[in-house]
């Protein structure tokens, strides 16, 4: 080997250990894109052999070849390019995103001989870019922190992902750095090779060219060492990492440039004694003053004899890895933190939640208190007006009885809806659906304003549209309440002048009606800019209204509630000093069924006599109450002021039924209810009497065994139907019983059980045979057709045929003497027919009345024969 030789080989065993040194894949391609050299980096994430990928087409190993190509055109014609993003595919198919830099490299006739590719991993990168992202979100969404933490959990796997990968490239560094051992140069001997670089051969000269560029093509900071210490070679990098020019750098003392002087040079008598170190930290020094964190990975290189020559070292500056770390540990503290918080304000929420539910508890249950007290007084009311209308009354007190009784039907209302003023909110408010007469009801209800009126010295005009049909079906109890509001407000803000209440009719058609109604005043009016206020909850138009007037302000709010879920509107004109309208528009069901009047007297069955109640209270005056109403329908009544009592009484007494309020000292429904059942084994109807309609467990009724609930104020005729309904349910079952076995007995042409009686046609017809033989052949004639038209017309839906067929039947019952219970089944399906209300089986209750009537014409059939021969 002679001279030139020697440096040449030298040389390239120099290019060799600053390749190897660079822990990103280096790449040098020829201008025809082959792959003239490669490093070990290059291997790893190719994933293909050396030999294979010396001499192949460099663009193979990019997913977007043509971007590729393009890239490396524009090297060729710009020098070099930077930071390009592309992505690396491997043998075994992963990928690896890589910025890609590249430049040129010449002979030094300034000749382009190749390009040299520096291609750097970006995942670290864009792993920091994600970190950001994640802090970010952790800022403004402390609620997902859960996913946050998730989410660091990956960020730790990747930190821990590329701490492997480094620690892979570290192992990469040593083998690099291993075969540097059998490759070296010294500085003085390369001193030597730049003074006979004339001499040298053309291909020795691009030898050289070729390690100045790969030097430079690291883009961490390169440096060759000589044994004593001294810098003898470096890149760019350096220059730019420590500040320092070139010349400067030269020959220095090379552990001048980091902070931990002592540490560098431990480290680098470690690299003499071991062959490597990998990722050894130190920190640079700019001299500006700036720190630089670096990876020293450093490797000894050997002349060929095995003498070492110098180490070769590169410092990967970690500063970026560095602050990610602290943004990572940022990021967690934060993330605790955040969790803390949001917990905190988690508590703090839940706190404020109980405190709430507590208020509202504590609200409803003062509601529930104050409406329990009023009501106890208002039932007493109630109930003996309905006592007294019973009694001989002169036309005046009647209406004045009724009026009084009407108000406190309103009264009752009213506190149903305060109690329920959550439901109200909700929009949870039910209407019936029943007929009444509208004209009777309306004026009945003025009837309680004309004391006041007269006080007032005001005049109260009726106007009432004599069009509007007799009888409609609606809410008559939210109409009241609606009118009642808003003309006890006209007279509350009106001095002087008339309260206007007109009912018009705007609309009618086949089955329903249209009806305004209207309440005008003379009064103060309300200012412009509150109109819209005054159907709020508790607002008044000013602040001395309560002061004035009083009131609550919940009037209107309770108004609107009550007309617009029944699809009606309220409209309020009002001028200042002059006065208010407030109208509003309801729709109706029209129908032609009969209202019985509210104040009738109910018909007592004449078979239900001689049945003991006992009544379970503990206010007096819902004893009386109830002992007065017990009295009426013919019952012997005897009271027991609570659970306990009543208990013991029962002990010693048989009863018919009991009436069981819930609420009661000692021992309450619920629990004398159960001691009845479980423990003295009775069956005996038990009706719950309950004064809150909106706390009352219904289930925990029937859990209990109760069999029927009532609510209070007891109305009169529920109470008796339900007493009347339990104790006839198994005379009722006899009868169909005995008339299903009558009908087979009749099959058999036995002697059976009558379902019908004819004293009362006996009564009324006075024996009258002709009469009687009349009615008889009436009935037969007219009742199987208006079964059918009954059964046909269900079937069509013809509501208004059903309603009056069932109508046309329910005198018969009374007059053939059939038990009332058919009577009833009847009136339910005319009422069916008016509000397709489907609360009983309408069907079943058809087949009932079909199987009696057959029954009935087959026995008067035969009693018309008995009359005829007779
Ligand atoms: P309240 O009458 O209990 O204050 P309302 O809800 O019935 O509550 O009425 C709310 C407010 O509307 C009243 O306080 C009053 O300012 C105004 N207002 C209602 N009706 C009239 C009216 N006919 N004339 C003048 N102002 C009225």
């Amino acid at each position: 080997m002679n001279k030139t030789e020697i440096i040449k080989n030298q040389e390239s065993q120099y290019a060799r250990s600053l390749i190897e040194a660079s822990l990103d894949p280096i790449i040098a391609i020829n201008t025809e894109g082959k792959i003239t050299d490669i490093n070990q980096a290059t291997i790893h994430i190719t994933g293909f052999t050396r030999d294979f990928l010396i001499d192949s087409d460099f663009f193979d190993y990019f997913t977007e070849k043509q971007k590729i190509q393009d890239i490396y055109h524009e090297v060729l014609q710009k020098g070099a390019v930077s930071d390009f993003p592309l992505t690396i595919q491997n043998k075994n198919g992963s990928f690896t995103d890589v910025l890609f830099n590249a430049f040129v490299y010449k002979d030094n006739l300034g000749t382009i001989i190749g390009v040299l590719i520096v291609a750097r991993d970006s995942a670290k990168q864009k792993w920091a870019l994600d970190l950001k992202i994640a802090n970010n979100e952790l800022a403004f969404q402390n609620k997902i922190k859960e996913k946050r933490a998730a989410e660091l959990v990956i960020a730790n796997e990747e930190l821990a992902f590329q701490n492997n990968e480094k620690e892979k490239r570290a192992d990469e560094l040593v083998i690099a750095n291993k075969e540097l051992l059998f490759q070296s140069k010294e500085k003085e001997k390369r001193e030597i090779v730049n003074k006979k670089l004339e001499e040298l051969t053309y291909n020795a000269k691009l030898a050289y060219q070729y390690s100045l560029s790969l030097i430079e093509a690291s883009r961490d900071p390169l440096v060759t060492i000589n044994t004593k210490g001294k810098i003898t070679d470096m890149n760019e990098a350096l220059v730019n990492i420590t500040g320092i020019p070139r010349e400067e750098l030269t020959d220095s003392d090379f552990f001048d440039y980091f902070t931990e002087q002592q540490n560098a040079r431990e480290v680098y008598q470690e690299v003499f004694e071991k062959g490597s170190v990998a990722d050894s930290p130190l920190t640079l020094r700019h001299k500006d003053g700036k720190l630089t964190d670096v990876l020293f990975n450093g490797s000894v290189y050997k002349d060929d004899k095995g003498n070492i020559l110098g180490v070769v070292i590169v410092a990967r500056d970690v500063t970026e890895q560095k602050r990610i770390a602290t943004e990572l540990i940022e990021a967690r503290v934060f993330a605790e933190l955040t969790t803390e918080i949001a917990e905190e304000a988690k508590k703090n929420a839940e706190s404020a939640t109980i405190i709430a539910e507590n208020a509202v508890k504590a609200k409803q249950q003062f509601l529930s208190n104050m409406s329990h007290e009023i009501r106890t007084p208002m039932n007493a009311i109630i109930g003996f007006t309905k006592v007294v209308l019973k009694t001989e009354l002169t036309p005046k007190q009647k209406e004045y009885i009724s009026a009084i009784k009407m108000s406190g039907d309103a009264l009752i209302v009213l506190i149903n809806d305060i109690l329920d003023l959550a439901k109200v909110d909700a929009g949870k408010m039910t209407f019936e659906k029943k007929p009444f007469k509208m004209k009777s009801s309306i004026s009945a209800m003025l009837h309680l304003f004309e004391t006041k009126i007269q006080e007032k010295n005001l005049r109260l005009i009726k106007q009432y549209d004599s069009k509007i049909p007799n009888v409609l079906v609606g809410d008559p109890v939210r109409l009241h309440q609606i009118i009642l509001n808003l003309v006890s407000n006209a007279v509350k803000f009106t001095s002087k002048g008339n309260i206007t209440v007109s009912v018009h009719l705007i609309h009618e058609d086949e089955d329903r009606v249209i009806i305004e109604f209207a309440v005008t005043d003379t009064g103060i009016g309300i200012p412009e800019e509150k109109i819209d206020k005054i159907f709020e909850n508790f607002q008044q138009a000013s602040s001395g209204t309560s002061r004035l007037y009083g009131g609550t302000g919940l009037g209107l709010a309770i108004v609107k509630q009550l007309i617009e879920p029944q699809g009606g509107t309220i409209r309020v004109r009002s001028t200042l000093n002059e006065g208010s309208t407030f109208s509003f528009t309801l729709s109706f069901q029209k129908t032609n069924a009969d209202v019985e009047l509210e104040n009738e007297l109910i018909e007592l069955d004449t078979e239900i006599k001689n049945i003991k109640v006992l009544v379970v209270e503990d206010i007096p005056l819902n004893q009386l109450l109830m002992k007065t109403l017990l009295d009426d329908f013919g019952f012997e009544c005897d009271i027991a002021e609570n659970g306990k009592i009543a208990i013991e009484k029962l002990k010693a007494k048989e009863y018919d039924i009991i009436l069981m309020d819930l609420q009661m000292p000692e021992m309450n429904g619920f629990e004398a209810t159960e001691y009845i059942r479980k423990k003295m084994n009775s069956k005996v109807p038990i009706i719950a009497l309950t004064a809150d309609v909106t706390t009352v467990d219904l289930a925990k009724c029937k859990s209990v065994g109760m069999n029927d609930h009532l609510a209070k104020p007891v109305d009169e005729r529920l109470l008796y139907s339900k007493i009347v309904g339990i104790l006839k349910k198994p005379k009722l079952e006899k009868l169909s019983e005995k008339l299903n076995n009558g009908l087979k007995e009749n099959n058999s042409k036995e002697k059976k059980i009558k379902c019908i009686d004819l004293i009362y046609l006996n009564q009324k017809t006075k024996s009258n045979p002709t009469l009687m033989m009349e009615m008889i052949s009436l009935y037969l004639v007219q009742t199987p057709p208006l079964m059918n038209t009954i059964k046909q017309s269900l079937e069509d839906k013809n509501w208004k045929l059903l309603g009056a067929a069932a109508h046309k039947m329910i005198p018969s019952f009374a007059i053939m003497g059939i038990n009332s219970d058919f009577e009833n089944m009847a009136k339910k399906i005319q009422n069916f027919a008016i509000t397709q209300d489907q609360s009983e089986g309408i069907y079943d209750l058809v087949l009932q009345l079909e199987k009696i009537c057959l029954q009935a014409c087959i026995e008067l059939e035969e009693e018309l024969n008995i009359i005829k021969n007779t």
